[in-house]
C-alpha cells in the first residue's frame, strides 16, 4: 500500500477525448499508481449535460455541472472542453488555486497561451499541452525539452488530418476536392462544419504554438499567414504528380538567420504546398499527421502518427497527467515556457520560397519569350517549364477561327512572396496569358 495520499484529478469535458481519458484513468488506475507512486483518483467530470449519451459508460456519480467546485477540490485539472470560454476562465481558476493543468485546447493556447503561461509561472504551477498539436504524436515535449539545447531551424508539419485525408484522396484516387470532402465527412474525418480544417485555421493555431516553442518567441496566431485547401484543383494535383510532387497542407515555421549583425527573424505560415516525392512528408497518407523538424545539431527528425482521435489523443493527455502527478509529488515551481528570445516576425511579403505557376497562354510563336520577359521583369527566374498538349477552342458565338491554347506549368527559383504576387498580377495583365490557373509554393527542397 502506498503511503502518499491519492492525487485528486478533475476532468472538464467528457467528449471524444475526455471520455477516453476517464475510461483509461479508471481502467488503468493500478498501473498509474505503480508508475507514479501514488493513486490518481478521478474525483469528478464536469459536462454540460450529465445525462448525454457518451462513447463509454462512466459512473454517473462522477458527473457534475459545477466545474468551479470540482476544480477547487482537485490537485490536478484536465481541461478537455475545447473553445475559449469558459475553458480560459476555468484554467485560470485552476492555476490560481495551485493546481497543475493538462489541456488539449489548441484554440485557447494559440489565442491566450501567453497569458496562461505567465499566470502559471507567477503562481508556480505548470500548464501541460502535449495533446494540443498533432494528437498522439509527441512533439511539444521534444521541442521544449529534448531539443531545448539545440537550435530549431525549420519545422514542416502536416498537422491537420482532415486536409491530409482530402488531399491524399485527390492524389491517389483522382477525386475532386468536393467529392473528397464529402467522403471525409461520411467517414468522420471532417466535421459537419469543416471550415476550421479546410480553411487552415486549425493548422494556423498549431503553427503558432509550434513556432512559439521552437523559437522561444511569442508568435501570435494573427501573425501566422494562412491559406486553406479549398482552391486546390484536381488539375493542380495532376500537374504536381507529373512534376514529381504531392500537394500537402503544411504548417511551416522557419528561423531565418540575420545578415550583417541583424537579428534572426522567424516566420510561421500555413498553405498548401508541393512536396517532392522523395521527402518523408510525401508518404504521410490518409488522416495521419507528421512533423518534420530540422535542428542545427540534431539534423532532420520526423515525428509521425495519429494526429487526432479520442483514444489516441487521450494517450498524450495521460502522458501529461503522469508528468504532472510526478511533479505534484516532488513539489517545486513549474518549469515555465522560455519565450524570451523575442525574435522579430518576418513580414509575409519577404518570405522566400519556390513556386509552381500554372497558366494558359495562346499557342503562338513568341509567346514563351514574352512570358519569360514578364518573369525577368519581376525578378523571378524560371527553373522548369512544362507544356501540356495544346487544345483548340472557338468562342461559341463568335464564328471566328479556332484559337489554340497551351497550358504551361512553370517552376521558379527562390523568390519572395512580394515579387511572386507582382509577377502574378503582371502575368494576369499580359496579352500573352489567357489566365493564371493557380500558384503553389514548393517546400522541402533546399535551393
Ligand atoms: P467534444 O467531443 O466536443 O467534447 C467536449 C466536452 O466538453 C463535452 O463533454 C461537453 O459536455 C463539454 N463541454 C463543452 N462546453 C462546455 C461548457 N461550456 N461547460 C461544461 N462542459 C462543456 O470535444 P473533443 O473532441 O473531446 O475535444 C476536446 C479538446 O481536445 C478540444 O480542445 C480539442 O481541440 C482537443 N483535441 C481533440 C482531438 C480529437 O481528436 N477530438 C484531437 C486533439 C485535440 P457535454 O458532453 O455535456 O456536451
Amino acid at each position: 500500500m502506498n503511503e502518499n495520499r491519492a492525487i485528486k484529478v478533475a476532468l472538464l469535458g467528457a467528449g471524444s477525448v475526455g471520455s477516453q481519458v476517464a475510461r483509461l484513468l479508471l481502467e488503468q488506475a493500478d498501473e498509474y499508481e505503480r508508475r507514479v507512486g501514488t493513486r490518481l483518483e478521478l474525483i469528478g467530470i464536469s459536462v454540460r449535460n450529465p445525462d448525454a449519451k457518451r462513447d463509454v459508460d462512466l459512473p454517473s456519480e462522477l458527473f457534475t455541472t459545477d466545474p468551479e467546485r470540482l476544480i477547487l477540490s482537485a490537485d490536478l485539472v484536465i481541461e478537455l472542453m475545447g473553445g475559449i470560454s469558459p475553458a480560459r476562465e476555468l484554467i485560470t481558476l485552476a492555476l490560481e488555486s495551485g493546481a497543475d493543468v493538462v489541456t488539449a485546447n489548441k484554440a485557447l493556447l494559440a489565442h491566450h497561451g501567453a497569458e496562461l503561461f505567465e499566470l502559471a509561472e507567477r503562481v508556480g504551477a505548470q500548464l501541460y499541452y502535449e495533446a494540443a498539436v498533432a494528437g498522439a504524436i509527441p512533439i511539444i515535449r521534444p521541442l521544449r525539452e529534448n531539443l531545448g539545447g539545440d537550435r530549431v531551424e525549420r519545422i514542416l508539419g502536416i498537422v491537420n488530418g482532415t486536409t491530409n485525408y482530402i488531399l491524399d484522396r485527390m492524389h491517389t484516387r483522382g477525386d475532386t476536392f468536393d467529392e473528397s470532402l464529402r467522403i471525409a465527412t461520411e467517414l468522420g474525418y471532417a466535421e459537419a462544419d469543416p471550415t476550421a480544417d479546410i480553411e487552415g485555421y486549425d493548422a494556423q493555431q498549431k503553427a503558432a504554438i509550434l513556432a512559439s516553442i521552437a523559437f522561444h518567441t511569442k508568435v501570435p496566431v494573427e501573425e501566422v499567414y494562412r491559406e486553406g485547401i479549398t482552391s486546390v484543383s484536381i488539375e493542380e494535383i495532376e500537374d504536381a504528380k507529373r512534376a514529381g510532387y504531392v500537394v500537402k497542407l503544411l504548417a511551416i515555421c522557419e528561423r531565418l538567420i540575420g545578415e550583417a549583425g541583424e537579428p534572426d527573424q522567424v516566420s510561421a505560415r500555413v498553405y498548401p504546398a508541393l512536396v517532392p516525392n522523395a521527402h518523408p512528408l510525401a508518404s504521410v497518407h490518409g488522416g495521419n499527421n507528421a512533423v518534420f523538424v530540422e535542428a542545427k545539431a540534431a539534423g532532420s527528425l520526423m515525428f509521425y502518427g495519429a494526429g487526432a482521435g479520442g483514444v489516441e489523443t487521450a494517450s498524450a493527455v495521460l502522458g501529461d497527467l503522469v508528468a504532472a502527478a510526478r511533479r505534484h509529488l516532488l513539489g517545486g515551481p513549474g518549469s515555465g515556457e522560455s519565450m524570451d528570445a523575442n525574435l522579430p516576425i518576418l513580414p509575409v511579403d519577404e518570405i522566400v520560397t519556390r513556386y509552381q505557376i500554372s497558366l494558359e497562354a495562346a499557342d503562338e510563336a513568341g509567346i514563351l519569350a514574352s512570358i519569360a520577359r514578364t518573369f525577368a521583369d519581376q525578378g523571378v527566374s524560371v527553373q522548369t517549364l512544362e507544356q501540356a498538349a495544346p487544345v483548340e477552342e472557338t468562342e461559341a458565338h463568335s464564328g471566328a477561327e479556332p484559337v489554340s491554347r497551351a497550358t504551361l506549368v512553370i517552376g521558379t527559383h527562390q523568390a519572395t512572396e512580394g515579387s511572386l504576387s507582382r509577377l502574378v498580377q503582371a502575368l494576369s495583365a499580359s496579352p500573352a496569358v489567357h489566365q493564371v490557373n493557380g500558384v503553389l509554393r514548393v517546400e522541402g527542397v533546399n535551393s
